[in-house]
């Protein structure tokens, strides 16, 4: 596969558009073990992401990604501004100037990705955050792009079924890091927010393969 400037902008348009239906889902989530505002700041990111598309008109990848990130890193606030503002960053950063990438350098880019939330998080799997989708997930496409040499194409039903299962495994745990933290055990029984957008990352990833 070759991802191109058109899969990237199809991939946020797709993510814009999880982001908006979900943003009350999101946002009630995040009411049980946070402040409320998840769906409501990941979706005005979305939006502010869209409009500055339009006007800045990006011409690779690496551009548009950059682009976005800066969207979300001047609307989004909170810990999942930076966070998903890191995200696009690194995975700017690891495309550079190139006009189109292969599967490889997308794992690759994503790789980077999940280093950049660890780094600025310090959260490990287990603790109920986004870390929780993005590692496991990264892990399995690193073990099947990069070591097996599939195509994201063969392998995106696994990749999205692997997601929904990290994010749900969210439920039972205790929150370790953020907002959600300060619960303790009562963060108990209620699925992440930040490990529910980051499920809406992967599949929309998954998502902008088939149009
Ligand atoms: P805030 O908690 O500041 O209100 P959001 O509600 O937008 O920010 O985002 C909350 C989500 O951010 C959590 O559900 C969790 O997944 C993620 N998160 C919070 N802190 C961390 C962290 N240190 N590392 C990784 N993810 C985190
Ligand atoms: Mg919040």
């Amino acid at each position: 596969m070759e991802y191109t400037l058109e899969y990237f902008d199809r991939f946020v348009k797709i993510y814009a558009k999880h982001l908006s239906e979900n943003k009350e889902y999101l946002t009630q989530l995040d009411a049980a073990i946070g402040d409320g505002d998840h769906g409501i700041n990941m979706d005005r990111g979305a939006k502010a992401a869209l409009e500055r598309l339009k006007s800045m008109d990006p011409k690779t990848p690496g551009e548009l990604l950059r682009t976005v990130r800066m969207a979300l890193l001047s609307t989004v606030g909170g810990a999942a501004g930076p966070l998903y503002g890191t995200v696009f960053m690194k995975m700017s950063i690891a495309i550079g100037n190139k006009e189109k990438i292969d599967d490889k350098e997308l794992v690759k880019a994503l790789e980077q990705a999940l280093l950049g939330i660890k780094t600025l998080g310090k959260a490990e799997v287990g603790e109920k955050t986004m870390v929780d989708v993005w590692e496991p997930v990264v892990e399995f496409l690193k073990e099947k792009v990069l070591k097996e040499g599939y195509e994201l194409p063969d392998i995106c039903e696994e990749v999205i079924k692997l997601a929904e299962e990290r994010m749900k495994a969210t439920i039972p745990m205790i929150a370790r890091k953020g907002r959600a933290s300060y619960l303790g055990e009562r963060s108990i029984g209620h699925q992440d927010p930040g490990a529910t957008s980051s499920y809406l990352f992967f599949r929309s990833l998954c998502e902008a393969l088939q149009r």
